[in-house]
């Protein structure tokens, strides 16, 4: 399978500044190491909760913040080095959709403006074809052509939604990345914007880098899930080799929280304590240990390499000094949880 994005060592790192001089004084370490390929056609999932970095990776990846440290390959070129004018080629590659469409659009256009300007900016489509592709949008994404010069307060939020996926497609890219952008609508409208992503990603052969805190809407819309903590990937693996196999206690508690009355969905019910630490010092050795039931001494000195858990092989692996234990009951909580 051919990997149309390649992330290396993704670090972000913000500095803070403090004293009379203004002088960096410290750093939240919002993404620290963190690597993943994104194979063409596929969706992949990043989950975890807010303050993971899931959102900072993904603006990292298509530079909208300049990421510290790492490589983004796309396509075969290595993005970080490319100066302002190269980069511009590759922005209608790649494009990103928010949680709230509202705050990236002028509400004073029309719809029609909105869909023509993306277009404009990428230069994507000539100046005569722009109306004709404006009406090929809005029936893509299953609005009337008719809408097209109504302004976006006139529709719902998952209307909203579907007019900011017609912006993202309106400059033919090849990658999307979508950030939590179905996580503000109704539970029965997510599952009509997720349907109609999963379509037009058959249709266009568009690959996904889908953003949520929600492992119950990464499950309708994944391939593989990445699982990420205070900045690390603590678990990757294939969506059913996620939730039937998971190996990370994080993983376990994320599971905990979603209700399924799902056999498929394996769950040992593990409530975390605590909130997330500070990313500007993180817990050392794995930082999930201040709230992993089953750390121990080394949990809190070193850190967990992100691997095959023993005699497993493939594309699952997990951060864990712990896991073939905990996966044979050896290793028992504890601490009391
Ligand atoms: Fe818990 Fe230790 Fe595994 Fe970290 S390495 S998840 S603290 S058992
Ligand atoms: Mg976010």
């Amino acid at each position: 399978q051919k990997a149309l994005l390649k992330v290396n060592g993704l670090k972000q790192y913000f500095p803070i500044k403090g004293g009379i001089f203004g002088r960096t004084v410290n750093h939240v370490k919002a993404v620290d190491d963190v690597s993943f390929d994104v194979y063409e056609g596929e969706t992949l999932s990043i989950v975890g909760e807010s303050g993971c970095g899931k959102s900072t990776t993904g603006r990292a990846v298509l530079r909208l913040d300049e990421p510290t440290e790492g490589e983004v390959e796309f396509d075969g070129t290595n993005i970080l080095e490319l100066n302002k004018k190269e980069m511009n080629k590759f922005r209608k590659d790649m494009q990103i959709i928010f949680q709230d469409p509202y705050a990236s659009i002028n509400p004073r256009h029309t719809v029609r403006q909105i869909l023509t300007e993306a277009m404009e900016i990428q230069n994507a489509v000539p100046k005569k074809d722009r109306n004709d592709r404006v009406k090929e949008l809005m029936d893509t994404v299953g609005l009337g052509p008719h809408q097209a010069d109504r302004h976006p307060h006139e529709f719902s939020g998952g209307q909203r939604q579907r007019i900011g996926i017609a912006r993202a497609l309106s400059v033919d890219p090849k990658l999307i990345i979508a950030d939590e952008a179905v996580s503000a609508l109704d539970v029965s409208i997510q599952a009509q914007v997720i349907n109609l992503l999963k379509k037009l990603q058959r249709e266009f052969g568009l690959t996904y880098l889908f953003i949520s805190h929600d492992l119950g809407v990464v499950r309708h819309i994944s391939d593989r899930i990445i699982v990420m903590y205070l900045g690390k990937v603590v678990e990757i693996a294939d969506k059913k080799s996620l939730f039937t196999n998971n190996m990370h206690p994080y993983t376990k508690a994320l599971l905990s929280a979603i209700p399924s009355t799902d056999l498929e969905v394996k769950k040992e019910r593990i409530t975390l304590k605590g909130d997330v630490p500070s990313p500007i010092d993180p817990p050392e050795g794995c930082r999930f240990h201040t709230r992993c039931p089953f750390a121990t001494d080394i949990c809190r000195t070193k850190v967990p390499e992100l691997r095959n858990a023993e005699g497993m092989k493939g594309g699952h692996r997990a951060a864990c000094h712990h896991m073939e234990a905990i996966r044979s009951g050896e290793h028992q909580p504890t601490v009391n949880a």
